[in-house]
């Protein structure tokens, strides 16, 4: 049997993409969704990966529901923190509750997915942490205040746990897409899209494939030297 891994929004979009990719390198897959049971049941009939519903910014389900996967497929030596939503707005008008529910899903559901896995992690002497940020945590974004900032935070959570890790064979990395062709982008208006499209030198959308490729590479055990990193796959836009 191949090593457990989770993925959380592992059921659609770009973290579908990772469970199918970390299958079909041999590891038992989990893969978490919020409240899509259609997506998530058609998900599990194309793949036969289980799928698995809680709410990453509560801590109790997370740690109930991390228990259940446990006990179904063993422990979780991988776990790529990839859910996320956006709540846009400009800054003027920005809701306090749009700053806080992706201040609670992004930021805290990483901590929420992590936690209840890093004492057995230490015990074990292994695991993967990945975390999928964003291009736009690096350069900030119009309209993503609170997005931004969450995207930014990961960075800050990989390359600390990266220190807290590395003695007991844990890594923490994070994978920050540019525009990757999901559902999300492919909504926008085809003109806006476009103009997208137009800021990146590569000319076009990133496949979410591209990202499952990253994950893979630092899930595996030939990255292990790689601890706190991040991987910016964007097609070379520029964002300093
Ligand atoms: P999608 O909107 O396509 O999918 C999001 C997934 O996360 C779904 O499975 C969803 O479940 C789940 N989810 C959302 N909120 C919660 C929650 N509170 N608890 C549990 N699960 C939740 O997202 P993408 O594939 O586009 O994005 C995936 C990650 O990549 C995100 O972190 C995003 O910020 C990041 N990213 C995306 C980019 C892009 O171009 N698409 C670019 C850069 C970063 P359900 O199906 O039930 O709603």
């Amino acid at each position: 049997m191949g090593r457990v891994a989770l993925v959380t929004g592992g059921s659609r979009g770009i973290g579908a993409a990772i469970s199918k990719a970390l299958k079909a390198e041999g590891y038992e897959v989990a893969a978490t969704y919020a409240g899509n049971d259609e997506k998530a049941k058609a998900f599990t009939d194309e793949t036969g990966i289980k799928t698995y519903k809680w709410n990453v910014a509560d801590y109790e389900s997370s740690k109930e529901g991390l228990a259940q996967v446990e006990a179904d497929l063993g422990p979780i030596e991988v776990v790529v923190a990839n859910a996320g939503i956006t709540r846009d707005a400009p800054f003027h008008k920005m809701t306090p509750q749009q700053w806080q529910e992706v201040i609670d899903t992004n930021l805290t559901g990483v901590f929420n997915t992590v936690h209840p896995l890093w004492p057995g992690m230490r015990e074990r002497g292994f695991g993967r942490i990945i975390v999928i940020s964003s291009i736009n945590g690096q350069k900030g974004q119009f309209a993503q205040v609170n997005y931004a900032a969450t995207k930014a935070g990961d960075l800050g959570i990989v390359k600390s746990l990266a220190q807290e890790g590395a003695g007991k064979g844990i890594t923490a990395n994070a994978i920050c897409p540019g525009y990757i062709a999901t559902e999300m982008v492919m909504a926008v208006p085809e003109k806006v899209r476009e103009a997208i499209i137009g800021q990146i030198p590569a000319g076009r959308l990133g496949e979410p494939e591209e990202i499952a490729r990253c994950v893979t590479f630092l899930a595996s055990d030939d990255s292990q030297f790689i601890n706190g990193s991040t991987i910016s796959a964007n097609g070379a836009q520029f964002f300093v």
